[in-house]
């Protein structure tokens, strides 16, 4: 599934890099990011609980957020 994190929704909270650090990391910015080198976003792994997590819907699977 593709991901993708939205720099105007994110407010930098950390949750989807504690639950899915191996997708998101934080940068610079003081924003997630998904890393370069990510691991697969599978159906109901990690990156998929944390975009629901995330109190913002700013994280994008296939296109929509959670
Ligand atoms: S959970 Fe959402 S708001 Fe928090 S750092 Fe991740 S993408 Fe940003």
């Amino acid at each position: 599934m593709e991901i993708y994190v939205d720099p105007d929704r994110c407010i930098g909270c950390e949750i989807c890099v504690d639950t899915c650090p191996d997708i998101f990391e934080m940068q610079a910015d003081g924003l997630s990011h998904v890393k370069k080198d990510a691991a697969a976003c599978d159906p109901g792994g990690c990156c998929e609980e944390a975009a629901e997590l995330c109190p913002t819907d700013a994280i994008f699977i296939d296109g929509k957020p959670r």
